[in-house]
């Protein structure tokens, strides 16, 4: 893989019991024609047996979460070697909605990042502003602050996605200009966090990108890809995709 190798990673949210999931990875493995792109499918952790199965030889997987914690009494949660054991390589970390919904802090999303790498996994971390923020002209300190807080600590090896809130499931797409904005603006930050090259990180857009978006946004020179909700549980729409990168 060199640095320019696009990745589309799925994200499935609260979608597909296992037998579906076996079902689209074999509707996958029947008609993907390889890429430009590499593929990762982010799935519930239920679902990552049958991939493991059933998804096409390269296609990579992962959990759309993690506990902070290496293990032990933390009722109902999944572990970087859970998923690790099941052959992920990537998670979610940070996703606006476990920020919204579970009450996750900057904080613990820094916490899951450096676990997840502690056992081999890359955090696909997640940062970007709610409407209001970007209303005001506060865009980009924002997400630049919750970057630097998100990844405290917080080793090389990770990837950055930036999803504004109010891009997310709402069929609103941010235009190619502020995705590049953004995502220029995240090298820049991680140029000063991280010795690495700054060029090799790979930063994604999310929100709302479909097949008659994505060659746009990924076509500008800061966005390596895209992290993809609604558009990934059709197996047809993830093809779409991927021949558009
Ligand atoms: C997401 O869940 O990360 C996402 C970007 O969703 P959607 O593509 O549906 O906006």
């Amino acid at each position: 893989m060199t640095r320019s190798t696009p990745l589309l990673a799925l994200n499935w949210k609260m979608n597909k019991t296992p037998s579906e999931a076996r079902a689209w990875a074999a509707d996958l493995a029947s008609a993907l024609v390889p890429g430009r792109a590499e593929l990762a499918v982010l799935a519930p952790a239920i679902d990552l047996p049958a991939l493991a199965e059933g998804l096409p030889a390269g296609v990579a997987y992962g959990g759309q979460d993690v506990s902070q914690h290496e293990a032990g009494a933390y009722t109902g949660e999944i572990s970087t070697a859970m998923l690790r054991d099941l052959g992920a390589t990537y998670v979610i970390v940070g996703h606006s909605e476990r920020r919204e919904y579970h009450s996750e802090t900057d904080a613990v999303v820094a916490a899951k990042a450096r676990q997840a790498q502690a056992g081999g996994l890359t955090p696909i971390v997640c940062v970007g502003e709610r409407l209001d923020v970007r209303e005001r002209g506060e865009h980009v300190n924002f997400t630049l602050d919750q970057l630097r807080a998100s990844t405290d600590g917080v080793g090389e090896n990770l990837i950055v996605a930036y999803e504004p809130v109010w891009a997310i499931g709402t069929g609103r797409t941010a235009t190619a200009d502020d995705a590049e904005e953004m995502a220029a603006a995240i090298r820049r930050a991680l140029a000063g966090l991280y010795t690495a090259d700054a060029a090799g990180f790979r930063i994604l857009y999310g929100g709302s990108v479909k097949p008659d978006n994505i060659a746009s946004i990924c076509a500008r020179p800061n966005v390596n890809g895209a992290l993809v909700g609604g558009a990934s549980l059709k197996v047809a729409d993830v093809l779409g995709m991927n021949d558009a990168l």
